[in-house]
């Protein structure tokens, strides 16, 4: 297994991928929720920037429309020939002019009395009309000629639409006062102008002017229009002569984005408001999909993390327990048989390339045959795990293994000892597993003792570890043949007898 399978077998690894895993999902989520929105914000500002802009080319296109028609009256009345005419004919050759100018409601001149010279249209608003009277008065002061839109006003008339008035100051060749040129448009035209545009709900388009002044208004039906010159939208259209922005309304303290346009030269502003709750409703929606589905993905590769990295905590439980298990004795708890082997083979190949002695205790129970007899085969179980439990008690270093060798022998190996130090760790399993004082009626002292064999490479010349084995057990038997409960260590000429 590679260092990388390792990793993905470690619990915790896993739950740290998955959580990177999971917040890389969340940022990407997040990033392409806030791109959809900005996707939204500008589709809207395209949508009402071409709004703005292609209304405003209308609306520009109209008004010049009627200055070409005033201009032409102006040009009739100072052209003697054409005054000379008769009333009737004159109106005939102005309306051509007039009757494609759309939405104007009349045309007329006026001498510097007031007094209206001629004019054409289907109604003509009476010069008493507040707002013509101001328009009136205004021209006469102004100094020049330039093109004068009025205030909305509603002409006297019967029928008549809400109007403003689109008119030129006439001058004398001294440049006094002569009179004015008027057309009328009617706004209610504009409005079906406006009433095409698909804005979306609560969307709408409003023309202004520059002092405020709303005109029309679509689709929102106010009579009278809020005047809403004071508002912070408004003061920015003043700004420029076009542009964009979000502002909260004042209206309905709703969040709304701005496009708008200054009509030509014309004292008119034109502008598009979208409410952001419009614009980002579609977006909303999506949004709480894209984000409901990764939350539940993050969710579940979180939970399947959990999930695998405690399945992983069970299984090396597990798998450890077995190990424990595969390494020790049912009975006594001490390391089995197999462990031992294992360790000796490690520890023997160990010390023989560091030089470090090892020895070898083995310890077999005396008379335990005659103990089994006498005492049943549980007893005798007791008797083992008592003997065993003494041992290992003893054999505490870490470099000192105790095994159950098998039945009741054990065997314990001591790593960097020579005979010495083996010898006394025998004497004293040796004593104290006599001192437990367990009754054995049949054995040498009338109590349970055992006899111990010891042999350390630092004594004799082991060339393998099965030699080593041997030497403790060759003195184990002569411990026994010596008469039990005692520590035999292992000597040249005791296996040269034997
Ligand atoms: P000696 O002093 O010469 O060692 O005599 P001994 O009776 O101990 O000799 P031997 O090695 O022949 O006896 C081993 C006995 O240990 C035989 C068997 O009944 C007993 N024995 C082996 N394993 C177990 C065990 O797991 N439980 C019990 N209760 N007895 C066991
Ligand atoms: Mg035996
Ligand atoms: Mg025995």
């Amino acid at each position: 297994m590679g260092p990388s399978a390792m990793l993905f077998r470690r619990p915790h690894v896993i739950l740290y991928i998955s959580l990177a895993l999971a917040v890389a999902i969340s940022a990407l989520t997040a990033a392409v929720i806030l791109q959809m929105r900005q996707d939204a914000l500008a589709i809207a500002r395209d949508s009402g920037h071409n709004i703005a802009l292609l209304v405003e080319r209308d609306l520009k296109h109209n008004l010049d429309a009627y200055d070409l028609a005033l201009n032409t009256v102006l040009h009739a009345y100072r052209e003697p020939s054409v005054l000379a005419l008769p009333a009737t004919v004159r109106n005939a050759l102005l309306q051509d002019y007039v009757a494609t100018t759309k939405g104007m409601g009349s045309i007329f001149l006026t001498d510097e009395n007031g007094k209206v010279i001629f004019q054409f249209g289907k109604r003509m608003p009476q010069p008493a009309s507040l707002a013509l009277n101001e328009l009136f008065a205004s021209q006469r002061i102004a100094g020049d000629d330039a093109l004068h839109i009025s205030q909305p006003f509603l002409p006297l008339v019967e029928g008549a639409q809400r109007s403003i008035a689109v008119s030129r100051r006439l001058s004398t060749s001294d440049g006094s006062f002569a009179g004015v040129v008027v057309a009328t448009l009617e706004l209610d035209y504009l409005r079906e102008q406006f009433s095409g545009l698909s804005l979306g709900k609560g969307g709408e388009v409003t023309l202004r002017m520059l002092d405020g002044t709303p005109l029309v208004r679509w689709p929102v039906l106010d009579t009278p229009i809020p005047d809403d010159r004071d508002t912070p939208a408004f003061s920015r259209f003043l700004l420029s002569s076009r542009g964009d922005f979000i502002e909260t309304s004042h209206v309905d303290g709703q969040r709304s984005w701005y496009s708008f346009r200054r009509v030509g030269n014309y004292p008119l502003v034109f502008s598009v408001a979208l409410p952001e709750q419009q614009i980002f409703l579609r977006w909303r929606l999506r949004a709480w999909t894209i984000g409901l589905l990764a939350a539940g993905l993050d969710l579940a590769i979180i939970g399947l993390a959990l999930l695998a990295a405690r399945q992983m905590r069970k299984r090396t439980a597990l798998v450890s327990e077995l190990r424990e298990e595969a390494h020790t004795d049912a009975l006594t708890g001490l390391n089995n048989r197999r462990a031992f082997d294992r360790r000796a083979a490690e520890e023997w190949s160990r010390t023989q390339r560091s030089g470090e002695p090892l020895a070898l205790l083995m310890l077999d129970i005396d008379m335990f045959k005659a103990y089994n007899d006498h005492y049943g085969h549980p007893q005798g179980d007791v008797a083992l795990r008592l003997v065993a439990q003494t041992i290992g008690g003893l054999a505490r270093r870490p470099s000192d293994f105790a095994a159950r060798y098998g039945g009741e022998e054990f065997v314990v190996l001591l790593g960097d000892s020579d005979l010495a130090k083996a010898l006394a760790l025998g004497e004293q399993i040796r004593a104290a597993v006599q001192a437990r004082s367990l009754p054995h009626e049949r054995g040498p002292l009338g109590i349970l003792t055992l006899s111990v064999g010891v042999a350390s490479t630092s004594e004799c010349s082991a060339g393998s570890l099965e030699e080593l084995l041997e030497a403790a057990d060759g003195a184990l038997y002569r411990a026994k043949s010596e008469g039990r409960n005692r520590v035999a260590s292992y000597s040249a000429d005791a296996v040269a007898a034997h």
